[in-house]
């Protein structure tokens, strides 16, 4: 399992072409925090990590986070993000299997504590989990240092921005974020770069380059993190 990283006791990190997910055992139950592309056997894996029952969490539903949903039982999301997974419900899943997160929800599952934070922009229901007690973060794609997908259906930059600054306010309860791309964990003083990207994006100071691979939109970088955007 070269793809699996045990960060530390009841807590691993796993990898798929450039995703992350996580896997938290507590005392009665575990907890998988989104399922990739779909291209492991994530169901397996997480099998050999712990003998629990696995909740299932989505950050949010772009098709990187949610390619093994299938093989869970009930997905939980943030309502603001179902109709985003309707749109492009992966096969063999259905919307009857998704459960309400909604913000200020803590997923107790012993040994660890997730409070959940609505952070839209990304996408409309994203969330982030923040565990108090252990002063650590998980913070899907909105908080990262790789490219943020910022067009197309779906996302706002504006409420992108007002998630970032909640954020910021919120980082005295945290010292480590654990992004779903680029490099990983951060520290909390990432976020004003983010932040700051985005208004110099929107003030036309950033220039576009062509993106990665074939897309309508432009990739344009700020010193902590990039932006595939269209005007
Ligand atoms: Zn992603």
């Amino acid at each position: 399992m070269n793809n699996v990283k045990k960060i530390s006791e009841h807590f691993w990190v796993i990898e798929e072409n450039g995703v992350r997910m996580f896997v938290f055992e507590g005392e009665k139950q575990a907890m998988v925090v989104d399922t990739g592309f779909g291209g492991l056997a994530l169901k397996e894996i997480v099998a050999k990590l712990t003998s629990l029952p696995a909740m299932l969490v989505n950050t949010h539903t772009d098709k990187d986070h949610v390619g093994c949903n299938r093989d869970f039982g009930p997905v939980y999301m943030h309502p603001a993000e179902m109709d985003h997974y309707r749109r492009s419900l992966p096969e063999g899943c259905r919307m009857e299997d998704v459960r309400p997160l909604w913000e200020g929800d803590v997923i107790d599952l012993g040994r660890w504590k997730f409070e959940v934070i609505l952070t839209p922009g990304h996408t409309p229901g994203s969330i982030m989990l923040l565990e108090r007690e252990k002063r650590m973060l998980i913070s899907g794609d909105s908080i990262q240092d790789g490219d943020i997908f910022m067009f197309g259906s779906g996302r706002n930059i504006q409420a992108f921005q007002e998630s970032l600054r909640k954020m910021l306010k919120m980082s005295q309860a945290f010292d480590v974020i654990w992004p779903s791309h680029g490099s990983y964990p951060l520290k909390p003083d990432i976020i004003p770069g983010i932040l700051t990207g985005t208004e110099e994006l929107l003030a036309g100071k950033l220039s576009g380059q062509e993106p990665p691979w074939p897309m309508p939109c432009k990739r344009y970088r700020c010193g902590a993190a990039g932006f595939l955007y269209q005007f």
